[in-house]
């Protein structure tokens, strides 16, 4: 385990009811107010008018960006920011899911500057305060909620970039379980399987010690699959979303993660696919990440043989630890097949064609990527192609 400093400045306000809390946060910050939120969901199934209404009984000026896109646009996020320039904007609040609230931090740290933030985003250019901001979360999934990270696609060039900055952690988030029940079927599966790849990106490092670390990220992938199929059978379930939300916020807000790297280069390689594509991340992430693991897995076996006994329960007796590794790797491809997640780029129209393309995005930024595994083009190349 490596030396670390480790702060989490969000406030979390986790279960049914918490919704109540934002008219007294909201007496913290000044008058003008920027609403954003995605393509209508909160409209159809009435959280939209719960937070106007208490946005009200505070007088608060109320503006508003709606139309947030799945994997969010930078466009969106300059307009977002044009507003809060041009209105005076004291704090923002999100109220949707992962996307809605990566543009938000972008527009939060857009709002203070006079760098364009896709710069910021590249990190051609540095960001250096935020605008506050607080989320009311709809959507389990990307941890977005309680960690600094945003995700923002940029359409003109078809990339898409992770970044983050020590100002755009939330200063408060408000997660009611039944805020995520109206969540369709093919979102909620998506969501539970960002959810668990951000579990695997941490568990696939080199760093010794780690044993409670281990045993945490395995718990929230044991939890997951206890728990997907439950909630998939009953998507109204507030107990099975209260645990699938509890588990998104933990997967990703550095709770298990203190002390090593995780690898992330799945996602590297997702973001490339959406970039191109424009499909749910979770859909690319579930076709890429066990095609990721056969092609890492003779880096480290010992780490792949733990998650094949630990969490898919795979009978050692007799196999190599290779054999016992792969064996994990085929159960959770058949984990997720049987949650009906995507399994082929095919799935989403993605032909060989596209490959070289989607390659050529993995490494923009540099030359190679991955912690556990360093990845080349060349590896790019070669997982897009098994994932055809
Ligand atoms: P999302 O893109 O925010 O939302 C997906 C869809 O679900 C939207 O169409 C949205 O509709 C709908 N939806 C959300 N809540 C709903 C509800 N309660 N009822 C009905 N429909 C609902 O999904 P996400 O998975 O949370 O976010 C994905 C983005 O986050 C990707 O860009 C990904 O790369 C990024 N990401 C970020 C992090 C991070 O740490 N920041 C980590 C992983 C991934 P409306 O638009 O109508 O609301
Ligand atoms: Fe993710």
């Amino acid at each position: 385990m490596q030396n670390f400093i480790f702060q989490n400045p969000t406030k979390l306000y986790f279960g049914k009811g918490q919704l109540e809390h934002l008219q007294n946060e909201l007496t913290n910050y000044g008058q003008n107010i920027l609403l954003v939120y995605g393509g209508g969901s909160i409209k159809r199934n009435g959280l939209y008018d719960q937070v106007i209404d208490l946005l009200r009984n505070e007088n608060k000026n109320i503006f508003e960006l709606s139309g947030v896109e799945p994997n969010p646009r930078v466009t969106t996020a300059r307009r977002g920011i044009k507003i809060c320039k041009n209105e005076k904007i004291d704090f923002i609040l999100a109220v949707g899911g992962g996307s809605t609230i990566d543009c938000t931090k972008a527009i939060a740290v857009g709002a203070n500057s006079d760098e364009d933030i896709w710069d910021i985003v590249t990190k051609k250019a540095n960001a250096t305060s935020a605008l506050p901001f607080g989320t009311v979360l709809t959507l389990a999934a990307t941890g977005s909620e309680m960690n600094p990270g945003s995700v923002i696609t940029n359409w003109e060039t078809k990339e898409k970039h992770g970044w983050g900055t020590p100002f755009t952690f939330p200063d408060f988030s408000i997660l009611d379980p039944a805020f995520t029940k109206t969540v369709p079927r093919d979102q909620t599966i998506y969501g539970m399987v960002d959810i668990m790849s951000h579990a695997l990106e941490h568990y696939f490092h080199h760093e010794e010690n780690t044993l409670l670390q281990d045993r945490m990220v395995e718990g929230i992938l044991q939890t997951m699959v206890e728990t997907a199929p439950k909630l998939l059978e009953d998507l109204e379930n507030e107990e099975h979303r209260a645990t699938v939300l509890y588990n998104g916020t933990m997967a990703l807000n550095g709770m298990v993660s203190m002390g090593y790297h995780g690898d992330w280069a799945t996602h590297n390689l997702e973001h490339a696919v959406s970039a191109v594509h424009d499909i749910p991340h979770g859909g690319g992430l579930a076709i890429l990440f066990p095609n990721w693991m056969y092609h890492a897995i003779d880096e480290n076996v010992t780490r792949f043989k733990q998650l094949a006994i630990r969490v898919f329960n795979v009978d050692p007796e007799g196999k190599s630890d290779k054999e016992i590794g792969l064996e994990g790797i085929d159960q959770l491809r058949a984990f997720w097949n049987s949650i009906d997640a995507p399994a082929r780029l095919s799935d989403y129209d993605i032909g060989e064609d596209s490959v070289e393309e989607m390659a050529d995005k993995t490494v923009i930024a540099n030359t190679e990527f991955g912690n556990f595994k360093k990845l080349n083009r060349e590896d790019a190349v070669r997982i897009y192609k098994a994932s055809l």
